[in-house]
C-alpha cells in the first residue's frame, strides 16, 4: 500500500473537537490538514493549516478541496454519502462509502453484526405508528423506539412501556423510519477501538467501560471491570466488523455487557458502531504511547499501525456545558491532563473539553 510521507496533507470531513484533536496528532508526525466545515468557527478550523467553508453537498467546493489534499477521512458519520462519492472520484477515502452506508443506518449496522454472528437486540423496522400499534401487540416491554437514522447522544429515543402511547412516541422520535429494540437488562456498557489498515494488519486499544448521564457519555473507565471472558468476546467480535465491513482507519464499537451468558452463550451484545475516533477513546491521548486520533492518522496514511499498550489506568470525564467553568480546578489536580476544544459558546449538553485522570499502572 501506499505510505504518504510526512509533510502529506490529509482532508478532513467535519470540523468537530474529533477532527481537531486528529488534527494535532497528524501536527505531531509531520502532516497538515485541511478541514472541510460548513462553519469557521468549529474547534478544529484554529488548528488546522487549511480550511474550505462549504456545505458537505457543494460540489464545486469538494472538487477543490480533493485538489488540494493527498487523502481524506472524516470525523462524523453522518456526512452526506454523495459528498464521500465526489471526493472518492478523485483521492481515497478512508473510511468508504461502504462503510458509511452501514454506520449511518440503525437497521443496515445491526442486520449486518447478525450476518456475520455478532449478536445484538432483538428489533423489528418499523414505517408509521400504525405499524409500531401492531408490532406492540406481541413486541415485549419495555423497549426502546429509535429513528433508525441521524440519532446520537439519545436524540430521536423514546423507551416504551405497557402505557405508552404508540401515536404519541413515533411522534417524538421523529425518523421516517423506526426501530424498535428490545430494552436489554445491561450490566454495564463498553466500548472497543480497532485501528485497521489497508493491508489487513490491525491493532486494538483496550475494552473501557462507559458510564452515560442524560444519554451523553460521561465517564470512561480504563480498563472496564468485567469479566476477562467478555473483555476478549467484545475484542474479537470488533476487530470481525472491521474486517468484514473493510476499515481503513478506525472503527469505534458498543456493546451491552450482559448480566449473565445469554442462551447462545453471548457475553455481549453489539449495541451501534461508528467508523472514527470515539469520545470513549479520548483518555489513549494520555495513558497510551499512541493515541486513537495517531492511530487513525497512521492508518490512513500507510504508516505502521502504533502499540496500544497502555502505560496507565486512567478515568476519562467529559467537561459537559457549565462544567468548563471549573477548568482552573483540573489544572492544580495531579495526574490530570485537561483538553478544551476552544469552543466558542456554551450551552448545555454540548461536549466542551475532556479531563483524564491517571490511575496508576496498568
Ligand atoms: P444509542 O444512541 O443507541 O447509543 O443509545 C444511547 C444509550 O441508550 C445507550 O448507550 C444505552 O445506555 C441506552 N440504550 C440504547 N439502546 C438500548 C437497548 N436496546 N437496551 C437498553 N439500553 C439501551
Amino acid at each position: 500500500m501506499k505510505t504518504l510521507p510526512p509533510g502529506s496533507i490529509i482532508g478532513i470531513l467535519g470540523g468537530g473537537q474529533l477532527a481537531r484533536m486528529t488534527a494535532l496528532a497528524a501536527a505531531k508526525l509531520g502532516y497538515r490538514c485541511h478541514i472541510f466545515c460548513p462553519d469557521d468557527t468549529e474547534p478544529a478550523v484554529e488548528v488546522s493549516a487549511f480550511h474550505t467553508k462549504a456545505a458537505f453537498l457543494d460540489g464545486a467546493a469538494l472538487e477543490t478541496f480533493v485538489a488540494s489534499v493527498d487523502v481524506v477521512t472524516l470525523e462524523w458519520e453522518n456526512v452526506p454519502l454523495e459528498a464521500l462519492l465526489i471526493v472518492g472520484k478523485h483521492v481515497a477515502v478512508h473510511p468508504s462509502v461502504e462503510v458509511l452506508r452501514v454506520a449511518q443506518d440503525r437497521e443496515q449496522e445491526k442486520t449486518f453484526a447478525r450476518s456475520i454472528g455478532v449478536g445484538t437486540a432483538e428489533f423489528v423496522i418499523l414505517r408509521s405508528a400504525a405499524e409500531l400499534e401492531n408490532a406492540l401487540k406481541t413486541f415485549p416491554f419495555p423497549a426502546i423506539l429509535k429513528s433508525t437514522r441521524m440519532g446520537y447522544d439519545g436524540k430521536g429515543q423514546v423507551k416504551l412501556t405497557t402505557d405508552s402511547d404508540p401515536v404519541e412516541a413515533w411522534r417524538t422520535m421523529g425518523g421516517a423510519t423506526g426501530i424498535l429494540e428490545a430494552f436489554v437488562d445491561f450490566a454495564c456498557e463498553v466500548s472497543v477501538i480497532v485501528a485497521a489498515r489497508a493491508d489487513g494488519a490491525m491493532a486494538t486499544f483496550p475494552v473501557v467501560q462507559n458510564i452515560h448521564r442524560d444519554h451523553i457519555l460521561a465517564e470512561t473507565h480504563a480498563p472496564a471491570n468485567i469479566d476477562p471472558k467478555a473483555a476478549e468476546e467484545a475484542e474479537h467480535l470488533a476487530r470481525r466488523l472491521a474486517e468484514k465491513l473493510g476499515v481503513i482507519g478506525l472503527l469505534a464499537v458498543e456493546f451491552f455487557v450482559l448480566r449473565e451468558p445469554d442462551s447462545q452463550g453471548r457475553r455481549v451484545l453489539m449495541n451501534e458502531i461508528a467508523p472514527r475516533p470515539h469520545n470513549s477513546g479520548h483518555w489513549t491521548m494520555d495513558a497510551c504511547s499512541t493515541s486513537q486520533f495517531e492511530q487513525l492518522v497512521r492508518a490512513v496514511c500507510g504508516l505502521p499501525l502504533g502499540d496500544t499498550t497502555p502505560h496507565s489506568r486512567a478515568v476519562m470525564y467529559n467537561v459537559i456545558g457549565d462544567a468548563i467553568n471549573r477548568w482552573p480546578q483540573w489544572l492544580q489536580e495531579p495526574k490530570t491532563s485537561l483538553h478544551l476544544y476552544g469552543k466558542t459558546e456554551t450551552r448545555a449538553g454540548r461536549k466542551m473539553g475532556h479531563v483524564t485522570v491517571l490511575k496508576g499502572h496498568w
